[in-house]
């Protein structure tokens, strides 16, 4: 831009002001002169592209003298001001770019941020790479062991998340020799991509590449007890192969409602051989034992360095910054934590956790997620058999400098913070890593009997099972059973899958509570086969967090997660929602929501509860506030399901028999929205058989005409 123009601009825009321009000008003005340098430059272009002369009739661009005469001392001041405030953001903003908030060793997993994995491969000699659609941890974990396994076969893979790359760039694969790309994918809610597949999944629905030099196969997660099972695995197979993929072995499907560990397993003891056969490869013997990180430890460092159990930025428990998500939870004080049951063994409880001033925003049928803590018995009790000064500050880094992952989870940090925060030690272990665990068991039968449990001989398999997935042993357990067995901690932290967030359906609505997040949830406690009490992890944290005893120990790092499970938009359509136990809790925030639309004069439709709990004296939860909601009107139906009150047992599908007709109208002719929350197991699946028959009764539909019924609502979203 030459500085003619610059003058002409400048002189122009003080014209605005002086003839009084339009308030779209004016703002835009504004804008402008605040703006970050950033946004300064694209408010720049329009300003400039766009002739000033044709923004205001008013101002005319071709009286040069009038606009001479207008450069008085007030816009000499005027220009100073402006170039003083340009002076003043670009240094501002330039010198908080120069003083980074944290060394390079402190920042998590920081990307790389080359988005070409076929560069990042051809670079670091790689020939397999597995991307991971991970929401919970276990695919990417998946994707981590084919991608070790490779250099068995004498290839070398690397483990890639989609979100951090340009997927279109599969079509060049085929440049690398021997180039194979994996995918594991994980489906999520109601047939869902996982957050970080969704841009690929994205990118698939629309592309029309040549993907014909591309080889693949697809390994995908799923639970069996939900409707789109492994929705997402079953598309990237069969998209790939439209795209023009070469699909070098078959699809696996796991199923976390089964034995997910055991079908990968068996999944994975074909797909090399497959590999090799493609390849014209062979097992070269080398089983692959390979620390993926060294271990540093820390004697002499500043502890304000030191990760205390931060998901992301360090010390962003101390200076909370929105916006919060994943990587930065918000740390929400617990205001309220009632016991909900009035008698039983039992523990349920209703929380309420302040999110004033965070600026998050919730809906209703969104969930909150929790991050909770290991039990610090757990922890110490795990430190002792390994013989750990668990106040060790360490950090574990990836021996691969390569990799966007640095290190397992945040560093440096205590073994002790690392066991507590970031590292799952309840959940029985993988395969995989008692592999890894077996060289360090110095009595031959136990060596044998890890190894044994690893391998994927149907002997080993059902050993893996009763042992460790029936008998719940955790790592302590393991431990414990297995005297000879004393891995360095280090390795052990390695191995240990990283602890995951708990989602909670939200039992609030935002209408009504703008400021706080309810959460309704049931302590998990169980005996083991082994005689042990196994505690849930989030559920018993959840429960010590009791506001009377105040401190940080009330705090609870969370975020929200949005989800699909929504109230329909017209307030007036009716809603059949049916929640057994602690499956009410969204419906809480549904019938607050309906209640508070009642009450700003918008026509509600019938809101009608089918709620389900053992005994009416005992686990009738929410009892009072049901009762108000029903007697203001706003629940037009409450029916509870006691079953364990009579010889006979009575559920939530017994009553919508009962009430079949009624059901039939609502969701024929009232056009009504069904909801069922709570065990997806056996119940959604009974109420769902109930449905069936009850389409099938009134709609005079055959049981396939009904399925077929039912799974429509389900495509309009009105059945969730
Ligand atoms: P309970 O064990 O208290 O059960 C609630 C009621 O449901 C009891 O009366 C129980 O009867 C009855 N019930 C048992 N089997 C069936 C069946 N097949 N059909 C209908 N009713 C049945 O429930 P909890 O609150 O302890 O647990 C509910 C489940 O829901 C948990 O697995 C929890 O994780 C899940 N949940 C899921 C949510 C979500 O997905 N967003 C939200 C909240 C909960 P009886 O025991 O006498 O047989």
């Amino acid at each position: 831009m030459g500085g003619s123009q610059g003058k002409d601009r400048a002189v122009g825009l003080l014209g605005y002001l002086r003839a009084g321009c339009s308030s779209w000008c004016y703002h835009r003005l504004w804008a402008w002169l605040w703006a970050s340098p950033k946004s300064l430059k694209l408010c720049l272009v329009p300003l400039t592209a766009m002739g000033e002369p044709s923004m205001d009739p008013t101002i005319s661009a071709d009286s040069t003298a009038q606009q001479d005469s207008l450069f008085s001392m007030t816009d000499v001041f005027l220009i100073s001001l402006i170039t003083g405030l340009f002076t003043y953001w670009f240094f501002f903003r330039k010198k908080k770019e120069e003083v980074p908030d944290l060394p390079k060793m402190q920042t998590v997993a920081a990307p790389v941020r080359d988005s070409s994995f076929i560069e990042k491969m051809k670079k670091t000699g790689r020939n397999i790479v597995v991307f991971y659609g991970s929401q919970t941890g276990t695919a990417e974990e998946f994707a981590n062991r084919l991608s070790k396994d490779a250099h068995r076969y004498g290839l070398r893979g690397m483990a890639a998340d989609p979100e951090e790359y340009d997927l279109s760039d599969l079509s060049r694969l085929s440049e690398i020799d021997k180039s194979l790309a994996v995918f594991c994918m994980a489906t999520y809610g109601e047939g869902d991509p996982t957050d970080n597949a969704q841009d690929f999944y994205d990118w698939l629905q629309e592309a029309d590449a040549d993907l014909s030099g591309l080889r693949f196969a697809v390994f995908g997660l799923g639970n069996k007890t939900y409707e789109h099972f492994n929705a997402m695995g079953k598309y990237v197979d069969k998209r790939l192969e439209e795209l023009g993929a070469q699909r070098i072995f078959e699809l696996g499907l796991g199923d976390d409602d089964g034995n997910l560990e055991e079908d990968f397993i068996t999944w994975r003891e074909q797909f090399w051989p497959a590999v090799c056969e493609h390849f014209g490869v062979e097992a070269t013997g080398e089983e692959s034992s390979i620390r993926q990180y060294e271990l540093v430890v820390h004697t002499d460092v500043n502890m304000n360095k030191v990760y205390t159990g931060e998901m992301g930025r360090l010390k962003s428990y101390e200076n909370q910054k929105p916006p919060f998500d994943a990587k930065n939870p918000f740390l929400a004080q617990v205001t309220e934590n009632r016991k909900l049951n009035e008698g039983g063994e039992r523990h349920l409880m209703h929380l309420e956790l302040d999110i004033s001033n965070s600026k998050i925003r919730y809906e209703s049928g969104d969930h909150v997620a929790v991050y909770p803590a290991n039990d610090s018995s757990l922890v110490n009790q795990i430190g002792e058999i390994l013989g750990t000064d668990l106040d060790t500050v360490m950090s574990l880094n990836n021996l691969d400098e390569e990799s966007n992952k640095k290190h397992p989870f945040p560093c440096p940090t205590s073994y002790r913070t690392a066991l507590t925060y970031y590292l799952d030690i309840t959940n029985p272990p993988r395969t995989n890593v008692l592999y890894e665990l077996a060289q360090y068991a110095t009595d031959a039968g136990e060596q044998e009997r890890l190894r044994k449990m690893a391998s994927s001989a149907a002997e080993g398999k059902a050993l893996y099972l009763s042992w460790v997935v029936e008998a719940r042993r955790n790592i302590l357990a393991i431990l414990q059973d297995m005297p000879s067995l004393r891995p360095p901690i280090d390795h052990l932290c390695e191995l240990l899958p990283r602890l995951q967030a708990r989602y909670y359906s939200i039992a609030s609505s935002s209408k009504v509570h703008p400021n706080s997040i309810h959460i309704c949830a049931v302590t998990v406690e169980y005996e083991t086969k082994t005689g042990r009490l196994n505690k849930g992890v989030a559920t018993n944290w959840l429960k010590s967090k009791v506001p009377q005893q105040g401190g940080s120990s009330c705090l609870v790092p969370m975020y929200v997660r949005k989800s699909q499970f929504r109230l329909p938009f017209k307030p007036s359509t009716p809603v059949i929602m049916i929640g057994p136990g602690t499956g009410i809790a969204p419906f809480i925030g549904f019938i607050q929501e309906r209640a508070w639309l009642k009450q700003q004069g918008k026509e509600v439709g019938e809101t009608v509860l089918y709620y389900g709990c053992r005994h009416e004296r005992e686990d009738y939860l929410y009892r009072e506030e049901l009762a108000r909601f029903q007697k203001e009107g706003v629940l037009t139906q409450l029916n509870v399901a006691f079953s364990r009150d009579q010889a006979e047992k009575v559920y939530v599908q017994h009553l919508l028999k009962k009430n079949k007709e009624n059901i039939w109208k609502l969701v024929n002719e009232g056009m009504a929205h069904i909801y069922v929350c709570g065990d997806a197991r056996n119940m959604a699946r009974d109420v769902q058989n109930t449905f069936y028959e009850i389409v099938s009764e009134f709609g005079s539909m055959s049981q396939p005409q009904a399925v077929d019924y039912v799974k429509k609502l389900m495509t309009k979203g009105r059945y969730s």
